[in-house]
């Protein structure tokens, strides 16, 4: 199995529960991640781990909800801003190869979904 995925899986973990805790607590029921295409995480290797470090925590069985970041680039030489097919990165417009990236390299939690406790989420 690689092991990539599982440190990112336990910060991911780790992360999604202080956020619980800092809504008051509850049961984590879903989770949704953004994963641009450079980020090199593996969807799948994710969700793998996922089952393994959740167990016994506020978020066992919570869903993994993955969204695709496509990459985006800049080109530094006439500013055109492109989607790199495969792994050609040079710049659609020009042929530059003087590009950088302007989004898909990241992995992060946006959101996740709080199924919390009746008695403690009391409104009146
Ligand atoms: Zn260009």
């Amino acid at each position: 199995m690689p092991m990539h995925e599982l440190p990112i899986t336990r910060s991911l973990l780790d992360l999604a529960i202080r956020h619980a805790e800092a809504a008051g607590g509850g049961r984590i029921t879903d989770l949704h991640l953004e994963v641009g295409r450079l980020s090199g995480v593996i969807n799948r290797f994710v969700q793998f781990y996922w089952d393994i470090v959740t167990e016994g925590t506020p978020a066992e069985g919570a869903l993994l909800h993955f969204k695709h970041i496509e990459l985006e680039m800049e080109c530094l030489g006439c500013g055109a801003v492109f989607n790199p097919e495969g792994d050609d990165y040079a710049c659609t417009a020009c042929s530059s190869t003087e590009v950088q990236v302007v989004d898909g390299e990241q992995f992060h939690l946006v959101s996740i979904d709080l199924e919390q406790d009746d008695s403690t989420m009391s409104e009146g």
